[in-house]
């Protein structure tokens, strides 16, 4: 008998060619297949008497195929048609290249024939009709069929076949300590019910009941392994102590010429009491663009340091990367510290001695991309982790951080205030600290929604800035002209400005189809006020600082998301000059003009965050499921927040109600369930 466990090459009909195209779509195993959803779900209708069919409908018939079947020949193409009869009248069903239908069919038996109407001649067709034998019980309603995401070479029949296996499996195998406490103590559907359900939903209603069964269920193990995360963490004695050398990290303050912001202050507290407490620091710092996270960062760097430990910081592209090496070196030139930036592409050389440098402990803090996660970087004592921009890393790269080092503290940051209760299920496992000020001094930036009508009017002011010695970003949706979606695009408004409102200004063209290198020169040019007006796509969205930067427009505003938005303004105000956040669009759209008023009347992240909770426009909530760091195939932590809030309660009260063998096995069997394992592995 096949386990749900077992490889789909197992099953009857799956040779190897079949399973490494269904491999493609990361369906391994039958318990895969189960949980590999339909996209969607066609409709198809219950049956009408063929006098009520329209040209135009999706139309289901009862009838039977008593008229003579005739195929045609047009230019090697087959035409084949039969009339279809029932007792209000007659319709021709019509199929192409298919001329097996003129002898597949019975007289005088009556069959469910469904397909789209269509109008040919003055009279009625059904083209290319699915037929199956009636059955009344299961045509005379609406059905929901399932429809898969395929990939080249697989049809819906195969995945169709497969998935009845496993759901076979599923209903043989006896139910795991999970699912039974699952379906004992709530009011959910039971779990083989489920997934019978999201694959052959029989309505709406129970193909909903079917989703919140299994978002509970998701919810429920996230919540399970955040609550293993923080347990382990806190029971492992193991762990780095930081004691921290107040005089000297006190020196570290006085070198500054600014004072540092409660929010600051508060987050490096958190920070200095998670090292000296025993056990390794899981902790996420949220704070807006601008807030002064880099400052906190580098203080948990250099307290790391004072206990001769060495520090890592990550940041998700080279140019980020570049500029965090940069914010470093700054802050610590009057420290004896070294500071080296691992990135993808460099000189082997100089990589070497980055390699070597790391394993001898004689650099202090590196600054990295995605390159630290290669096997070859060791580090003698490595203490600490910061990953900037968290949302761009998974939980997976967080494990293999870890694993280079002997449970190293760790610190994740992010520009992208999340709401608390969002937070929570996002971060389960964090600890979090808020930065909910700016430093002082900090102007607000203006911002402006205006109709493309004042394009000209814009440039000009842009024009006028840049004459005062300041400089601007225009940012496109589109790198270049695109059929589909209408939206100026970064190279058609580039050759546009250049030749003409901005023909005398130094002018450059960002987008993240330029070579990096390229990329990394356009970006430099700009932070040194060399190149004076960045015409740009969202890559400029995270991190870069260029202090005369003072005016940000946004061409077809409408088209990005509220954090998007919020994001990219976060690009200017941060000098001492007024700044300005220019949004041009003409939407007429009630929901992009929210977003829109929104962003015009606040600049308070966590206020807009609250914001896009409600309305959820483009870039659904900051890309977190794109991002990859929810496992979540069906649950939305938004629209299922009461269920996250039940799953939650029950993950809590399985960890508090079981003795710690039991919570061990139960926790096995919820990390065996092919999720990604945290820090457990590392
Ligand atoms: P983010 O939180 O976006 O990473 P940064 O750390 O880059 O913000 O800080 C933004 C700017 O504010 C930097 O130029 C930094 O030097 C400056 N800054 C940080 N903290 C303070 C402060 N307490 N007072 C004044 N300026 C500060
Ligand atoms: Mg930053």
């Amino acid at each position: 008998m096949l386990k749900i466990t077992d490889s789909i090459i197992k099953v009857k009909g799956i040779g190897p060619k079949k399973a490494s195209l269904l491999n493609k779509l990361a369906i391994y195993t039958l318990e895969d297949a189960l949980n590999y959803f339909p996209r969607d779900y066609a409709i198809q209708r219950a049956v009408i008497p063929i006098d009520k069919v329209r040209p135009g409908q999706d139309a289901s018939i009862a009838a039977s195929f008593n008229g003579k079947a005739g195929t045609r020949y047009i230019k090697g193409l087959s035409i084949t048609s039969i009339s279809a009869v029932d007792d209000t009248g007659s319709i021709d069903c019509v199929w192409f290249n298919q001329p097996y239908r003129a002898f597949n069919y019975k007289a005088d038996t009556l069959y469910f024939i469904s397909g789209k109407v269509n109008k040919k001649n003055g009279s009625m067709q059904l083209q290319n009709p699915l037929v199956e034998d009636y059955c009344k019980d299961k045509h005379t309603k609406d059905a929901l069929l399932p429809v898969y995401r395929l990939t080249k070479g697989l049809r819906q029949g195969d995945l169709k076949n497969l998935i009845d296996k496993a759901l076979e499996c599923l209903k043989l195998q006896a139910p795991s300590n999970f699912d039974s406490y699952i379906d004992g103590a709530s009011n959910l559907m039971g779990k083989c019910k489920a997934y019978e359900a999201m694959h052959y939903p029989e309505s709406e209603k129970l193909l909903e009941s079917a989703r919140q069964r299994i978002a509970f269920e998701e919810f429920f193990h996230l919540q399970l392994r955040a609550l293993y995360t923080k347990h382990f963490l806190s029971s492992s004695t193991n762990s780095l102590i930081i004691k921290v050398d107040s005089a000297k990290l006190g020196l570290f303050f006085a070198s500054l010429d600014f004072q540092l912001t409660a929010s600051q202050h508060r987050a490096i507290k958190d920070i200095l009491t998670d090292f000296a407490g025993g056990r390794p620091m899981n902790r996420l710092l949220q704070g807006d663009v601008g807030s002064g996270k880099t400052l906190v960062a580098a203080t948990a760097l250099y307290a790391a340091k004072l206990a001769g430990l060495q520090g890592a910081m990550m940041a998700p592209t080279e140019l980020l990367a570049r500029q965090h090496l940069g914010a470093l070196a700054k802050l610590f030139n009057r420290f004896q510290l070294r500071i080296e930036l691992l990135v993808g592409n460099m000189p082997s050389s100089e990589r070497d001695k980055v390699v070597q440098g790391l394993a001898e402990g004689k650099i202090d803090i590196l600054v990295a991309t995605h390159a630290i996660l290669q096997e070859d970087i060791v580090f003698k004592k490595l203490g600490l982790v910061i990953s900037d921009e968290q949302h761009r890393f998974g939980v997976r790269e967080r494990a293999v951080l870890r694993s280079k080092g002997k449970l190293p503290h760790f610190l994740a940051m992010s520009a992208t205030p999340i709401p608390r209760t969002l937070a929570q299920i996002i971060y389960g496992d964090l600890d979090i600290s808020i930065m909910n000020d700016m430093p002082k001094g900090r102007i607000a930036v203006k911002t402006y929604c205006v109709r493309s009508s004042l394009r000209e009017r814009v440039y000009r002011f842009v024009r006028n800035r840049v004459k005062e010695g300041e400089q601007a970003y225009i940012v496109c949706q589109l790198i270049e002209e695109s059929d589909k979606i209408e939206a100026i695009s970064a190279e058609e408004l580039y050759i546009e400005l250049k030749e003409n409102y901005l023909r005398d200004i130094d002018l450059a063209l960002l987008h993240g189809k330029l070579e990096a290198k390229e990329k990394e020169l356009i970006m430099d040019k700009f932070i040194r006020g060399q190149i004076k007006v960045l015409v740009a796509t969202s890559i400029v969205e995270v991190g870069i600082d260029a202090k005369d930067a003072t005016v940000i427009v946004i061409e077809n505003a409408e088209r990005f998301g509220l954090a998007q938005l919020h994001q990219l303004r976060g690009r200017v105000g941060r000098g001492h000059k007024q700044s300005y956040c220019i949004l041009i669009s003409d939407t007429d759209q009630e929901l992009a003009l929210e977003r829109l008023s929104t962003i015009v009347s606040t600049t308070n992240g966590f206020e807009i965050a609250e914001r896009d909770l409600e309305l959820r426009g483009p870039g659904d909530l900051y890309g977190i499921k794109q991002h990859g760091i929810l496992d979540l195939k069906i649950a939305d932590p938004i629209k299922d927040s009461k269920l996250f809030a039940l799953a939650s309660e029950h993950a809590q009260l399985v960890v508090s109600n079981i003795s710690k063998e039991e919570y061990k096995k139960v926790l096995e069997e919820s990390l065996a369930k092919n999720m990604t394992k945290d820090i457990v592995t590392s």
